[in-house]
């Protein structure tokens, strides 16, 4: 007899889920709103392969050790160190940062941030640079995905700063995007027997045990629970094909504002037509702000860096995202204040904004290995066949 266990969400945390729950025993089904699984770990189809989501797999973090474990991390390519890295101050782009921000950075990378202070306040006080800091700032619009990232906690902040800048880079990309990634997952939790339906929206909670592993405005629905709420951020995204130029950089990080922008076909090919980049830029939305505006801020990014990209420009997609680029820490909270995994009476949670350490998708990961152990070792708190 075995434990039956209903999954919502087919994302990256319902997949994890429901394959180890399934190594430990567990009679397991997976229900999908959408008619693909992915979640945000989806990509487009067609010539230009675009991630919705998420772009890099940090290969020093349990994510990837999980997945390389089971075979399903490889291949994946590492960053083409070779290319042209760009930083944009005082609207032109440098190949190198200023030398301040360099040793900031540094200075930064190896001390021990508080929770309660935020990372604006704690970086000018442990540099004495004002300027230092603000610019440091910025560049973690890169990984935080806001408009103003030197409010947030400098624990969370330089968090981010060890994992985000190490020496070399641990971003890994999965040849053809997150959709690769989502399938190997998909056939995996297939093989080892879990029931998938997709385009099954689940409308209201199902019966214990279950893992809620969707957005956390739905989960908040399901369980009519308005205490299930954590900061997020407004993100602008702009990817665009370009016919290639030899002098086209692979990155492009704004000093001058957060924001980031990075040819993603110089580490996977296939995600551009032969000839052509695949550009994606984000940057964190300002309160008010349009997209619009936004987008006009990224394309004066581009034009710092990218020649005549303008007239060079074959394919385009943009949009405004909210809450869908993990969660943010504010002074005097850190992941363990999110919202608790196990909810109680057989219901878990597991998503991005959570409370699971980690970066990005890896505290989705952390969270569904957290709920999987947590209900295999008490199993009198869920129901048996
Ligand atoms: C722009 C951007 C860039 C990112 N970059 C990175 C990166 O480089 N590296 C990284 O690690 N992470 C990155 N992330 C974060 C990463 O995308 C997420 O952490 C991860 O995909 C979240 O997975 P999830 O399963 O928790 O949620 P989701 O992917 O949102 O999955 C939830 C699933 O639940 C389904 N669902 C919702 N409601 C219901 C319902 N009622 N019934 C049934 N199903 C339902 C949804 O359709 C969805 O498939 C990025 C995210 C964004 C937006």
């Amino acid at each position: 007899m075995r434990t039956r266990l209903t999954i919502v969400g087919g994302g990256l945390g319902g997949l994890v889920s429901a394959i180890s729950a399934r190594e430990g025993g567990l009679d397991v089904t997976v229900f999908e709103a959408r008619k693909d699984l992915g979640g945000r770990a989806r990509t487009t189809s067609g010539d230009y392969r675009a991630n919705w989501g998420p772009h890099v797999v940090y290969s020093d973090g349990p994510l990837w050790a999980w997945l390389d474990e089971r075979g399903l991390a490889r291949p994946a390519h590492r960053a083409p160190l070779s290319r042209r890295f760009f930083v944009r101050v005082d609207g032109r782009v440098h190949r190198v940062p200023p030398r301040k921000v360099v040793r900031g950075l540094l200075r930064l990378r190896s001390a021990e941030a508080p929770v309660d202070v935020s990372f604006s306040d704690w970086a000018t006080a442990e540099l004495g640079d004002a300027e230092a800091a603000r610019r440091i700032a910025i560049f973690f619009g890169v990984a935080t995905f806001d408009h103003d990232p030197g409010r947030l906690s400098a624990a969370f902040v330089n968090g981010l700063l060890k994992r985000v800048l190490q020496v070399p880079p641990q971003v890994r990309y999965i040849p053809g995007g997150w959709a690769t990634l989502t399938d190997r997952l998909g056939r995996r939790a297939r093989e080892l027997g879990v029931r998938i339906q997709t385009g099954s929206p689940v409308d209201t909670l199902p019966a214990p045990p279950v893992v809620l592993a969707v957005p956390l405005a739905r989960a908040r629905e399901l369980l009519d629970d308005a205490g299930i709420a954590w900061t997020g951020t407004r993100t602008a995204l702009l990817d665009i094909g370009i016919l290639r130029h030899r002098r086209d950089p692979f990155v492009i990080s704004d000093l001058d504002a957060p924001g980031w922008t990075e040819a993603y076909s110089m580490a996977d090919p296939s995600l551009a037509p032969s000839g052509e980049h695949l550009v994606q830029s984000q940057t964190g939305m300002r309160p008010g702000e349009s997209l619009d505006d936004a987008v006009a801020r990224l394309e004066e990014l581009l034009d710092a860096g990218y020649t005549d990209w303008r007239g060079r420009e074959t394919w385009r997609r943009r949009m405004a995202i909210a809450d869908e680029t993990g969660a943010l820490d504010l002074p005097g909270a850190t992941w363990r204040d999110r919202p608790t995994v196990d909810r109680g009476e057989g219901v878990y949670l597991v998503g991005d904004m959570v409370a699971a350490p980690g970066v990005l998708s890896e505290v989705t990961f952390n969270s569904a290995i957290d709920a999987v152990r947590r209900l295999t070792s008490r199993p009198k708190l869920v129901r048996v066949a």
